[in-house]
């Protein structure tokens, strides 16, 4: 990237309310069979054009044609029944209903390709694209088959692998693992939830990234939140691991977080996407709040790593509120890149 400071969002962005019920996680479809495939292509050019109006420098998909971040891509896999249901504890925060994986896993076909070919003719800008990560997946599902959370992520992290090379060959410049287990489970992270990352990005060319944050806005996680005292060192346990890993980017929460700033350094040297954007409420950040947290981060972050970015993805929020905020962070950012060259 040769702008300075350049933008991005973590992932999801709201979907327009004649797709999908606003405001919502798994929130069902409202088309169906080629309505639908026609209104998620609809709503991926809607998406980047809010992204483009915005300012915004690297650009995604906004998640228009997954249901879930997670759910979307597992559903795509054999070895995984979706009508034999168990209930499970997710990151140990809160129960869903999840599938059950009854066989050997393994991608038939390309899940989000198409559409990575379709983003691609719509811009000239950077894309990035989010896929789940190994340690992330394992955590939304029953497991009655190889009954071991290490060898299901080994076998998810090739599966992903296979999906990144066709996305990089698609024309994605920067792939996303989203991994927030990563904030819960350290001693699994350390022992192998690093290496199946590095597992997933094997051979691939284009940069790429993982995502840790606190979740989504939603009450689960805010609840969780609130339990975790004044200062958020959870960051601390994966930073070493990724510091030494092949990952280029690390995207973490920071706006409005009780992270210490000073954790960063654990980090120097990897690009960091600062999440200068507090996905858990509908307040929209006024440009110098935003500058304010880059500026905090500067602290820790050489100029040319930081990716000024959202704590999150947008999804849960209303459209006009998602919108604001993409304003906010590219009128920040401005701030900074003028503090910057001095003007
Ligand atoms: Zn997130």
């Amino acid at each position: 990237m040769k702008t300075l400071l350049p933008t991005s969002t973590a992932g999801s962005l709201p979907k327009p309310s004649w797709l999908a019920e606003p405001e919502k996680l798994w929130s069902p479809w409202k088309l169906h069979n080629e309505e639908l495939i026609e209104g998620k292509k609809d709503a991926l050019s809607l998406s980047l054009y809010d992204q483009l109006r915005a300012g915004i420098d690297i650009v995604s998909d906004g998640e228009q044609t997954r249901q879930h971040f997670v759910t979307t891509f597992i559903e795509h896999l054999s070895g995984v029944d979706f009508e034999k249901r168990e209930t499970v504890r997710i990151r140990n925060r809160y129960e869903a209903s999840v599938p059950t994986v009854v066989g050997e896993v393994a991608r038939q076909q390309p899940v989000f390709v198409e559409d990575a070919r379709f983003l691609r003719q719509l811009t000239k800008q950077p894309i990035k694209w989010a896929l789940p990560g190994p340690m992330t997946m394992i955590d939304t599902l029953y497991d009655a088959h190889y009954k071991s959370r290490e060898k299901l992520a080994w076998e998810f992290a090739k599966i992903l692998n296979q999906e990144a090379k066709e996305l990089e060959a698609a024309g994605v410049d920067i792939i996303q693992f989203d991994e927030p287990a990563f904030n819960v489970f350290f001693d699994e992270v350390n022992d192998w939830g690093v290496a199946a990352l590095e597992r997933a990005i094997e051979g691939l060319k284009c940069e790429t990234a993982v995502h840790i944050c606190y979740g989504y806005g939603i009450k689960a996680n805010t609840d969780w939140k609130k339990t975790l005292g004044s200062e958020w060192r959870q960051y601390e346990e994966a930073f070493p691991k990724l510091q030494t890993s092949n990952i280029d980017i690390i995207s973490l929460e920071c706006h409005n977080s009780r992270v210490p700033m000073d954790l960063l350094e654990l980090i120097r040297g990897k690009k960091v996407m600062v999440g200068a954007i507090d996905v858990a409420t509908s307040a929209i950040e006024t440009p110098e709040e935003v500058a304010s947290t880059l500026r905090k981060a500067l602290q820790f972050v050489d100029a040319d790593k930081l990716y000024p970015s959202t704590n999150c993805g947008m999804t849960p929020l209303p459209r006009r509120v998602a919108n604001g905020k993409l304003n906010a962070l590219s009128a920040g950012a401005e701030i900074i890149r003028r503090e910057l060259s001095g003007k």
